[in-house]
């Protein structure tokens, strides 16, 4: 509607909060830093962090589970192969790896703190490396080989499926060639050439899925970089123009609505009034009220005590009426106009003889008119119904003549207009 504050999102007030300025200035800063940085300044992360972690709890919990299915595929390689120790591999699978992991993917579902979600995706990662290692040593000779390169397939898993956060990601690493090493050498279960070769071999690929593990996350950071940067661009833009809106729909002075959003609101009221009620819609009560030698207060008390005084008498206005129904509007100069829906003219002159004496009980001194007076006001009062024949134009009218009476009637006193168009 017309001059109403849209009500902000809890996205624009979460942002606003913590200092959007601040935030924007953060992540400028932030896309413009060396590409292998990765962690944000702590404002700036702890955004990342709380946008982001939703998505990345649930895919990270996915991604532990497509592991966990995998992982046990392998259990038709056991049974096919057939041999002594079997049933040991099986039950560390199924009785150790699995449910762990299982376990650790509903813990990362439910959305703990980072260092918690990305430890658990570490301790799956570890445990399924530190399997893949105890393997090597319960197969028969011919198939140690393959089952060792199942380590590629672990540090691969966790690097660039789980997307452990980088500093994870070298510590899983780092953990899963421990276990690698010590699997090799106590006691050696491969010729050293073959076991030379394997290591580089897992070495590479350690030092490959980290380089694919840096570079994703930078890209990931750079994207919510470029998307909050967006974003709070966009608050900034829409907040300057429910500013611009609020200072076209508004009188500087008073804060009052002005006469813009006085003639946009009547003529709102108008129309619906019209369009519920058929052929009797309710009437719509209108009061000009100006303030009495208003002139005189200026040239007597000097144009700056004329403003404050028109903000006294404002907001002693806007005490009379109505809140959410009612709208109390500075027309121009010392002049007021309120719009009171629904309400006929013998209810509006009572309301308007009650802000008379309100403004004269207020004692405000108004020396300039020649005698040790006080302020008054003189309010010109008519009521509507919104028929046809009749228009917003014409009820201002109404309220006008009437002012016009009572000012020539002595001013400090109401006038009211006929009530209906045929009078
Ligand atoms: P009446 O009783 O007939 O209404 O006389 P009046 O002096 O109040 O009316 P008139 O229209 O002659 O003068 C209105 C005055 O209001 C003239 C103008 O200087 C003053 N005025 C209009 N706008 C402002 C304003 O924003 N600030 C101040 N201080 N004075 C204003
Ligand atoms: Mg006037
Ligand atoms: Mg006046």
């Amino acid at each position: 509607m017309v001059g109403q504050r849209a009500p902000l999102g809890g996205e624009q007030e979460r942002v606003r909060d913590e200092g959007g300025a601040d935030l924007l200035d953060l992540a400028e800063r932030a896309l413009a830093a060396p590409g292998w940085r990765l962690a944000f300044p702590a404002a700036l992360e702890a955004a990342f962090e709380r946008d982001t972690s939703k998505s990345r709890c649930r895919r990270l919990a996915i991604s532990v589970l497509i592991g966990v299915f995998l992982y046990d595929a392998f259990i038709l390689d056991d049974l096919i192969l057939n041999f002594a120790r079997a049933g040991q591999m099986m039950a560390v699978q199924l009785g150790v790896v699995t449910p762990l992991a299982c376990v650790l993917a509903l813990f990362i579902w439910r959305e703990p703190p980072k260092l918690w979600r990305e430890l658990a995706g570490t301790v799956v990662a570890l445990f399924a490396s530190a399997s893949v290692a105890y393997f090597t040593r319960l197969v028969p000779e011919p198939v140690r080989l393959p089952v060792m390169f199942g380590m590629i397939v672990t540090i691969t898993f966790a690097n660039a499926v789980l997307h452990l956060r980088f500093a994870y990601a070298v510590a899983s690493s780092l953990g899963s060639l421990a276990v690698f090493v010590i699997a090799l050498r106590a006691p050696p279960v491969l010729a050293w050439p073959i076991a030379t070769y394997t290591s580089m071999l897992v070495g590479a690929a350690i030092l490959l899925t980290l380089l694919a593990n840096h570079r994703l996350e930078r890209e990931l950071r750079r994207v919510y970089l470029l998307g909050l940067r967006e974003r709070l661009l966009g608050l900034g833009l829409s907040e300057t123009n429910r500013q611009l809106e609020r200072l076209s729909y508004h009188d500087a002075l008073t804060g009052l609505p002005n006469r813009r959003l006085l003639a946009a609101r009547l003529a709102e009221l108008w129309d619906e009034s019209n369009d519920g009620a058929g052929a009797n819609p309710a009437p719509i009560g209108l009061l000009i009220i100006d303030i009495d030698f208003f002139k005189a207060y200026n040239d007597f008390y000097g144009h700056l005590a004329g403003d404050a005084c028109l903000r006294a008498v404002a907001a002693l206005l806007r005490q009379h009426m109505r809140a959410g129904i009612d709208l109390i509007a500075r027309y121009g100069g010392e002049e007021f106009i309120a719009v009171m829906p629904g309400l006929d003219l013998p209810t509006c002159c009572q309301i308007a003889e009650r802000i008379r004496e309100a403004v004269a009980a207020a004692r405000l001194p108004h020396r300039g008119r020649g005698g040790d007076d006080y302020l008054t006001v003189s309010i010109g009062v008519a009521a509507l119904s919104p028929v046809a024949a009749a228009s917003p134009g014409e009820l201002i009218r109404r309220a006008d003549s009437a002012l016009y009476r009572a000012k020539e009637a002595g001013r400090n006193r109401i006038s009211d207009a006929p009530a209906s168009l045929a009078e």
